[in-house]
């Protein structure tokens, strides 16, 4: 079944956040003036059980989703997350991967392979260890991160895409040293425009690095040409090395927006559909399921939220950074 919404996208790739909570308090996201001792975290009954999040993950695969991507907050702080791989490992034709900072990872990445994780992605703002621990604000250093990266590597995960969040004055003198850390690797680095998710993290259209600007740093030092995306609603725009030595992407949600191929949906850590990044509510999903639903009653209700879908927050918003209510990116995920 492919249900389309009011501008006749598909919905094509979930993102599911099993936790609110994070090990990190990185600036862009969880600023720890928000997120400091007295924050009211999700308690644990609040949280949709692991077989709650494979009912909706099956209900989204009728729907036509294709990749499942689970994420937080800080997935691996979510306890027995290999189990919950393992479930959703089982469903059919659904490319199954994983968002993390790889604090964790390390000590977890052949567990996780082990259950079937398909696909691993890692957060890494800089490889200049003070940039990196003031840029996560729990002065983790990157070192640690690396470390989980090659064990990774080692079980098996590839490519791995790096993804790193770009700010203007904070870490853009780091992008070009990235790509070439990654270059030759397999692993393929995406850097990511600043974004306004949210409402804590200060946004301003002055700290975003625009795209192009970072692809033209990269391809002075290391050519590039443009290569078509893989599928429709690809987010990032991919570049290869003219010496075939590997690519890289970016992700420039706020200087060339994409809405009109956005296939996203994202669940909430307690059961909320969001059909849009910058949604200010969900689609309560929880109560349904504890209600009792079948599964025929949980594939109309998502059919219905899905059709009204007229999202394009990106493609609309104003240089400024608007002052609705958003929903945080730390709880329903990147
Ligand atoms: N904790 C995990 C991690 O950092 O990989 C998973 C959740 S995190 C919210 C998912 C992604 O969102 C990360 O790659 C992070 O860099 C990105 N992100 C968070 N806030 C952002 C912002 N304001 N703009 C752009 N990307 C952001
Ligand atoms: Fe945590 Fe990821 Fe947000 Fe950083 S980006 S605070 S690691 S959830
Ligand atoms: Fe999709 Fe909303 Fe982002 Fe547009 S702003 S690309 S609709 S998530």
């Amino acid at each position: 079944m492919n249900v389309l919404d009011t501008l006749a996208r598909p919905v094509r790739d979930l993102r599911i956040s099993v936790t609110d909570r994070c090990n990190f308090r990185c600036s862009y996201c969880m600023p720890k003036s928000v997120f400091g001792r007295d924050y009211a975290f999700l308690p644990r009954a609040e949280l949709l059980t692991f077989e709650e999040i494979d009912r909706v993950a099956r209900a989204f695969a009728r729907a036509g989703a294709t990749k499942l991507r689970l994420t937080g907050g800080e997935p691996l702080l979510r306890r027995g997350i290999e189990d919950l791989v393992a479930m959703l490992a089982e469903i059919e034709r659904i490319d199954l991967t994983l968002t993390t900072n790889a604090a964790l990872l390390a000590d977890r990445a052949e567990a996780l392979k082990s259950a079937g994780l398909d696909r691993l992605n890692v957060s890494l703002d800089s490889l200049n260890d003070r940039t990196f621990r003031s840029m996560n604000d729990v002065d983790f250093p990157v070192d640690r991160v690396l470390e989980g990266i090659g064990a990774a590597t080692a079980v098996g995960f590839a490519p791995i895409k790096i993804n790193m969040v770009v700010k203007r004055g904070v870490n853009d003198g780091d992008v070009v040293e990235m790509a070439q850390r990654f270059r030759g690797s397999g692993h393929i680095v995406r850097f990511i425009e600043f974004m306004d998710v949210g409402t804590t993290n200060g946004w301003r259209l002055d700290d975003v690095v625009p795209a192009r600007e970072i692809v033209e740093l990269i391809s002075a030092a290391h050519p590039l040409e443009p290569i078509d995306p893989a599928y429709r609603g690809e987010v990032a725009q991919r570049w290869r090395y003219q010496d075939g030595s590997g690519e890289v992407g970016v992700i420039s949600s706020v200087t060339q927006p994409f809405c009109g191929d956005c296939t996203r949906a994202r669940v909430s850590a307690d059961g909320k559909i969001f059909t849009c990044l910058f949604s200010a509510t969900g689609h309560d999903i929880r109560s349904l399921l504890r209600e009792g639903a079948d599964d025929e009653a949980l594939d109309m209700a998502l059919t219905s939220i899905w059709q009204k879908r007229n999202d394009q927050y990106s493609e609309l918003r104003s240089a400024a950074t608007s002052s609705t209510a958003k929903v945080e990116m730390s709880y329903i995920g990147g």
